[in-house]
């Protein structure tokens, strides 16, 4: 097409409306970057970020050593010897929905032990694809019971078990998630497990505690950034999809599909490149430290920013038995809302915490590098010192000496 046979000269386009005049990021964005001690997203290494500013062919022979490293790193974090390990495009909840879309058919039974907000996410997905749902309620601040759950097992008889390990939204831990996957089994149910916060974090054993599905986000325990999800099916389970009678509805979200580019190095859609990258960085650093170092790091980190915070004369929401370590609770006192709280620490000391769905509550997470020595003092800190600024009592000094004592002797957080 010659330059004079353009369809359209720029003046013909005047009818456009104008193009929109907006701030550059550089303007947006704090010059002191927030510390995000939330409950997710939380902040990523240099390695993970330096990833994700890289874009390669998203095909070739790069890219599949990449994804066979993915997987086999992703292998020893969800602790299986199962082949089939995926990546997801989306935030942790596309690849909750990946296992339920995959296992679930109308009318396939399942039970949803709900503990909160997240735990009853995929008893609304069962839902939308026409499964016979029964939601198994665990009461407030407990933890599910294998006892009860063996009872509605037999009760019910499901296909599917869909569970937390830790329900970031009320910061439960189910710790009688490995009996309670056992019965599930014994009974020939699918287990699916939502370990979005906990991957990492603290001990998930899928072979060992024979669970079928694991899922998990990007955001949270593994330090990646949001956007790209990891997902492990068993045997048991692929056999299950493999043996489906309808349909997956899910295009995008159909393993069969995602098969082929997560072992055949074939096409399915464009991966995220940069957001695997990202990914594999973050499990390169778990394989580096270990599992066992990482769960202890977590554990002696949490547990000194729980002591400190009971010290300074703030409740923990969640009772010791049923308390999660990688997100935790803290009750407000009354007269001020959470919101106030969470408002005043970013503005004012720069630390970003979360509130909560509807409960009196801020939540700290414990996942990645928010379990370091100097985010936890600069936590403490701000936090002690917002509490003190919106008139409520708290005893900043014993809270500040009480992380540095938890915390001293200890192999380097
Ligand atoms: C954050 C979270 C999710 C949802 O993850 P998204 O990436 O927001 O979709 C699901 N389950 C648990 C336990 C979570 O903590």
């Amino acid at each position: 097409m010659k330059p004079h046979d353009l369809p359209h000269t720029v003046a013909e386009l005047s009818r456009y409306p104008s193009a929109p005049q907006v701030r550059p990021l550089a303007d947006i964005l704090p010059d002191d970057p927030l510390l995000m001690m939330g409950a997710g997203p939380v902040p990523i290494p240099d390695a993970v970020a330096r990833a994700n500013s890289v874009v390669i062919n998203h095909l070739g022979a790069t890219m599949s050593t990449i994804i066979s490293q993915v997987k086999e790193m992703a292998r020893y974090v969800f602790q299986t010897r199962s082949d089939w390990v995926l990546g997801v495009a989306g935030p942790g909840s596309a690849a909750m929905e990946m296992a339920i879309c995959n296992l679930v058919e109308p009318g396939t039974k399942v039970l949803c032990v709900r503990n909160g907000f997240f735990s009853g996410r995929m008893g609304e997905m069962a839902r939308r694809l026409g499964a016979e749902v029964v939601d198994f309620d665990v009461s407030a601040n407990t933890a599910a019971s294998a006892a009860d759950i063996e009872r509605a097992l037999d009760e019910h008889r499901p296909r599917c078990l869909t569970i937390v390990q830790g329900e970031t939204s009320n910061t439960v831990f189910n710790r009688e998630l490995p009996a309670i996957a056992k019965a599930a089994k014994a009974r020939g149910c699918l287990v699916i497990v939502d370990a979005v916060c906990t991957l990492s974090t603290m001990p998930l054993e899928m072979d060992a505690w024979q669970i079928d599905a694991v899922i998990t986000g990007g955001q949270k325990g593994l330090a990646s950034i949001p956007g790209v999800s990891l997902i492990a099916f068993s045997n048991d389970a692929w056999a299950a999809i493999d043996a489906r009678q309808t349909l997956n509805t899910h295009w995008c979200l159909d393993a069969r599909l995602a098969e082929n580019f997560w072992h055949k190095g074939g096409y399915h859609y464009t991966a995220p490149v940069s957001g695997v990258l990202a990914l594999h960085e973050a499990l390169r650093l778990v394989c580096a430290e270990t599992l066992p170092v990482r769960f202890e790091r977590h554990a002696r980190c949490s547990l000194a920013l729980q002591r400190s915070i009971e010290a300074m004369g703030l409740p923990l929401y969640t009772p010791p038995q049923a308390r999660l370590n990688s997100v935790i609770g803290i009750t407000v006192p009354s007269g001020i809302a959470n919101t106030q709280v969470c408002a005043h620490i970013s503005s004012r000391y720069h630390v970003e915490i979360s509130g909560s769905f509807g409960l009196p509550i801020v939540r700290i997470g414990q996942m990645g590098e928010q379990c370091r020595a100097h985010n936890l003092f600069r936590t403490v800190h701000a936090l002690g010192s917002t509490m003190r600024d919106l008139g409520a009592k708290v005893d900043l000094p014993t809270g500040m000496a009480e992380l540095e004592n938890c915390l001293q002797g200890a192999r380097e957080v």
